[in-house]
């Protein structure tokens, strides 16, 4: 079977390169192309000099539509705005797109599931397999203990992380409300300043953190009274998610036209 074509967009970001290290180590795929956006320095750089894995003989563009008509998964870890425009372009060209990127509102998580209509679209939060086994396990435990355990989900990001509370942790926060059986946006706490009033019982707290070069650690706390439950994923290095993207670009090569999530592509049914 040939290899299967995937494209970068935003190539020579911190994902993009750790996408174009992970995809030249990964059998069964080549990097056929990576796009950033017009002005970017790095345009016109070889892709695999961007990611200090020797010269690839690809060179990174900034024509996104002649790339998604030439490839045949994309991998977007870009900026909310960008993946939007590079859904449409997947749609139209019928190119399944693996989409990462986090901080989308609501308007723009709905075009992308539009854009689902017309070709393959995985959406996650985060594409690691220990995360997306503590989403399930978060779903499992929430679904056990009842309101006598209240629930906040506590994050640490690096210091250039522009949205809170992270994409993974409302993703864990909706699994517990999930598991629940509750609305997850009638119950979230989504900060806490001043004089708050006591704990609402059945709420779920959400706590940010942001500083140094951390990649992401997230827990999720059952606290009752004399007892706590903490579930905690700490990722060492953002290699992890670029495994996952590109697990996810090679299982959805091919796949009909929808929006997949990485629970369907690692099959995690706990
Ligand atoms: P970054 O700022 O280092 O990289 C983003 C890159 O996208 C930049 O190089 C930027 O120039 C480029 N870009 C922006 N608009 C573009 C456009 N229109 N066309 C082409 N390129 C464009 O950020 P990062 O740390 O790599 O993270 C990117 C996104 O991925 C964030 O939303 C982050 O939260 C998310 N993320 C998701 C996961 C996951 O597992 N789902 C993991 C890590 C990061």
């Amino acid at each position: 079977m040939a290899d299967i074509r995937i494209g970068i967009v935003g190539c020579a970001g911190r994902m993009g390169r750790a996408l174009i290290k992970q995809v030249t180590e990964t059998d069964g795929c080549v990097v056929a192309g990576g796009t950033e956006q017009p002005g970017n320095p790095c345009i016109g750089l070889d892709l695999g000099d961007l990611a200090q894995v020797g010269p690839l003989e690809v060179s990174a563009g900034d024509d996104p539509a002649a790339m998604f008509a030439a490839v045949d998964v994309v991998i977007d870890f870009t900026a909310p705005a960008a993946t939007v425009a590079h859904a449409r372009l997947a749609a139209e060209h019928g190119t399944a797109i693996i989409a990462g990127t986090t901080g989308l509102t609501i308007e723009q998580d709905a075009e992308i599931a539009q854009a689902a209509k017309s070709c393959a679209v995985v959406r996650a939060a985060n594409m690691s397999l220990g995360v997306n086994l503590l989403i399930a396990l978060t779903r499992k435990v929430a679904g056990i203990l009842d309101e006598d355990f209240d629930i906040d989900v506590v994050e640490m990001h690096h210091r250039y992380k522009v949205d809170a509370p992270s994409g993974t942790a409302l993703a864990l926060g909706k699994a517990a409300a999930a598991g629940r059986g509750v609305d997850h946006d009638a119950v979230a706490d989504r900060g806490r300043d001043g004089i708050t009033g006591a704990r609402e019982r059945g709420h779920i707290g959400y706590a940010v953190l942001r500083g140094g070069n951390v990649a992401g650690e997230h827990s999720v706390v059952f606290a009752a009274d004399d007892e706590r439950i903490e579930l905690t994923h700490k990722a060492g290095d953002r290699t992890i998610f670029a495994r996952g993207a590109v697990t996810a670009a090679l299982w959805v090569a091919g796949k009909a036209p929808g929006l997949y999530g990485m629970d369907d592509v690692l099959a995690l049914d706990l």
